[in-house]
């Protein structure tokens, strides 16, 4: 799952419209983006089987990443860090980076550790039927953006910002569904991690876009020097 994620982040930008919405995409994101690092840095690890179903990936080892435990921790460390600037609306960031895992339990086939170690590994396969796993991931997203592009006309916003970052996430999840990954897994890193700069950055200039314009200064408003 790529872009479903953010049907997460959509749906939480909707239902808290004071969050930022760079920090609700950076949120839903958050497992994938340390998951990027850590197997940048050889510590998680992966493997590209080409003709794999739904996705090449074959998600050989990441307990610190996309264990249950691990998302939980995340997730409250993620809220805690956020309470610092966003108070007790900060769970709504915490709930959105849980939500990564919960997407990934439909779509991953068991590669889900419940927690480092354990032999259990949980995934519902959804990629194992590519067309029906594509569907529900631009469906919720499409879903989402439609119910935060209703909300903000009806809070008197423009819809065009909303739907600019839908379209600009559309045309990064055709990029990104192109065949041909880099054969090694730090490459794989890299071009991940450079999908979500993209996808944090538009959503980044909805968050300027909504920005209330300051009036300025009219003669009226000059500072009078006595
Ligand atoms: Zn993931």
């Amino acid at each position: 799952m790529f872009i479903g994620h953010f049907a997460a982040s959509v749906a939480v930008k909707a239902a808290r419209p004071q969050l930022p919405f760079w920090a609700c995409v950076g949120a839903a994101q958050l497992v994938d983006i340390a998951w990027a690092g850590l197997i940048i840095a050889g510590v998680e690890q992966v493997r590209v089987v080409p003709g794999l179903p739904g996705s090449p990936l074959e998600l050989v080892h990441m307990p610190y990443t996309h264990s249950l435990l691990a998302a939980v921790l995340w997730s409250v460390a993620g809220a805690l860090v956020a309470a610092r600037w966003h108070g007790v609306t900060a769970i709504w960031l915490g709930v959105a980076i849980f939500s990564h895992w919960v997407a990934d339990l439909v779509v991953h086939r068991p590669d889900l550790a419940l927690w480092p170690g354990s032999a259990v590994k949980l995934g519902l396969s959804l990629w194992n039927l590519p067309a029906l796993e594509m569907l529900l991931e631009v469906g919720l997203l499409g879903l989402a953006v439609a119910w935060w592009v209703a909300r903000r006309v009806r809070a008197g916003q423009a819809a065009r910002p909303a739907i600019g970052w839908f379209i600009g996430l559309l045309v990064l999840g055709a990029v990104n569904a192109i065949p041909g990954d880099p054969p090694t897994p730090a490459g794989l890193g890299l071009l991940a991690l450079l999908g979500f700069a993209i996808a944090i950055a538009l959503a980044w200039l909805v968050d300027r876009a909504d920005r209330p314009q300051l009036p300025t200064p009219g003669p009226s408003a000059a500072p009078t020097l006595h």
